[in-house]
């Protein structure tokens, strides 16, 4: 992208702009349904990852990721569910390619699994049974005419880094680059899309403020900052070191970042506004702001979490600090914004000054937005379509107007819930509309829309409790038959209006 570095954002920043213009519209504005169709060339996909999907969690030398322990453990996962098997996707990649065929999408995003390319996470364990895996899938996406988008990392770290301190050891960065390194070289005359990680916020706060994603470390005021510290510098070096092979693969390189929209409790007081904004900062503008900006932390961070520090007694903030040197070299290194999101919440300026440190605490309080989604689906995660045109809109303001692609939207449902899914046709009929808003009305650079997911797949915690998929898998059944939910015929309407090219079936 041109026009780096950005100056840093003001507080709250011009992106408050947004709720100025939609937070007072009325219900029966906001909902209309709004007739359009996205351009020609606009890259419709789904998407999937590596420990989600694949299964082979032993096979042909792949070596362990931190998920593979952690759901051995009893009553770490809903019914202890594993991915040991999960779809099979490792045998059974012409299924997959069946139904991305079937549904007519022109990306698949999935990621790699580190550990099986390199079963301890250092070149030294190449594994090329793997590689041949990865190649095997590449080659055939290509084949059909489907874009591979790749992600290197979708939180299945080798359990051997992980055993040398994981994210809070900085060594990981240099391992992380030789790994990056290796796919670009490896893959990257086939792979023209790329992203680092996936959802570092979650990275950072689940499995080290949270602790209930694996290494479980419960450290809330400091270890999400210090961890999120050294996966933006991963990111940023992966990032240079494709600058090797930029002129000869000219494949772009992005990261990415989640949200939820932030709509303020009570829009008309500018408090709120500063609120709902610094909620944006400290999900999104954590990663975005030092990325896509000028290489720092959004000055609302810096200034809450510095503050609050020094009211806490510490002798330094607990959000650490960059370097010049470090700033230039974050500056600048996303070549799109790829976004994850999936529903919104209600925000309110806290009054909790001094709790015991956390960055939950940190970043104001908020609530459920209050909707008749059905009891079918998941409570955490509700869908609320107008939150997603506000946040594409609140990201055109705030990072001057890049090219977006929505790289996760989707919705969960409960297991009895198989094919016949309404609720997912809901979500995607009214999310992809206030997509088409942001995009035919609003002006935002919207270049693309990737479903979460493919297909049911291990959901973490929830284990095979919960479904996103466009199709059925069925996990009792040693062949994981996959079937089309009615949302995959749906979804499959809304992206390619023409002639279908093959029958939906189960296969
Ligand atoms: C993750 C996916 C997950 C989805 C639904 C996202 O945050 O990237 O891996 O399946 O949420 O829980």
């Amino acid at each position: 992208m041109e026009l780096f570095p950005l100056p840093a954002s003001e507080v709250p920043s011009n992106a408050k702009v947004v709720w100025e213009k939609f937070s007072n519209q009325k219900t029966f504005d906001r909902d209309l349904y709004h007739y359009g169709t996205f351009p020609e060339g606009f890259a419709w996909g789904v998407s999937s990852s590596s420990y989600q999907i694949e299964g082979g969690w032993n096979a042909d030398g792949k070596g362990l990721s931190i998920w593979d322990n952690f759901t051995q453990v009893p009553n770490n996962t809903v019914n202890n569910d594993n991915g040991n098997v999960a779809c099979d996707s490792y045998n059974k990649i012409d299924e997959d390619l069946y139904m991305l065929r079937a549904l007519g999408v022109k990306m698949y995003r999935f990621s790699l699994s580190w550990p099986r390319i390199f079963s301890n996470g250092t070149k030294q364990s190449l594994n090329p049974k793997g590689v041949a895996y990865y190649n095997n899938l590449i080659n055939s996406l290509v084949e059909y005419n489907i874009t591979p988008i790749v992600t290197l990392y979708h939180w299945d770290l080798p359990q051997d880094l992980q055993d040398i301190g994981g994210w809070e050891n900085e060594e990981l960065i240099n391992l992380f680059n030789e790994y990056a390194d290796f796919c670009f070289q490896t893959f990257g005359n086939r792979v023209k899309f790329w992203m680092t990680f996936n959802e570092p916020q979650v990275i950072a706060w689940a499995s080290y403020g949270l602790g209930i994603f694996p290494p479980n470390v419960k450290n809330p005021g400091y270890f999400p900052y210090n961890i999120a510290h050294n996966l933006i510098k991963a990111h940023a070096k992966a990032y240079h070191t494709y600058e090797q092979y930029r002129k000869e693969q000219r494949g772009i390189v992005s990261i990415s970042l989640n949200t939820d929209w932030g709509e303020p409790k009570y829009p008309n007081e500018p408090r709120e506004l500063v609120a709902a904004d610094r909620f944006l900062q400290f999900q999104l503008g954590w990663f975005a702001h030092p990325i896509f900006k000028n290489g720092d932390y959004p000055e609302a961070m810096k200034w809450q979490v510095g503050n609050k520090s020094e009211l806490q007694g510490l002798p330094s903030s607990r959000l650490p600090v960059f370097s010049e040197e470090e700033k230039a070299f974050i500056q600048g290194t996303a070549d799109v914004f790829c976004l994850n999101t999936y529903t919104s919440k209600i925000v309110y300026h806290s009054t909790r000054r001094l709790r015991p440190y956390s960055y939950d605490d940190d970043r104001d309080v908020s609530e459920e937005v209050k909707t008749n989604w059905p009891d079918t689906a998941l409570k955490e995660l509700k869908a609320v379509a107008w939150g997603l045109r506000r946040l594409l809109n609140w990201i055109k303001e705030e990072y001057n107007n890049p090219d977006i692609y929505i790289t996760e939207n989707g919705v969960g449902t409960e297991k009895r819930v198989t094919v016949d899914d309404t609720e997912r046709i809901y979500f995607y009929k009214t999310y992809i509309n206030e997509a088409l808003k942001a995009h035919n009305l609003d002006g935002v650079n919207l270049k693309g829309y990737t479903a979460w997911s493919l297909m049911d797949s291990f959901e973490w915690l929830n284990g095979y409790n919960v479904g996103f998929g466009l199709h059925h898998v069925d996990f009792n059944n040693p062949n994981r038959q996959r079937t089309p939910k009615r949302s995959a015929h749906y979804f499959s309407e809304i992206i390619r209006p023409s002639i279908q090219h093959l029958v939906y079936t189960t296969i």
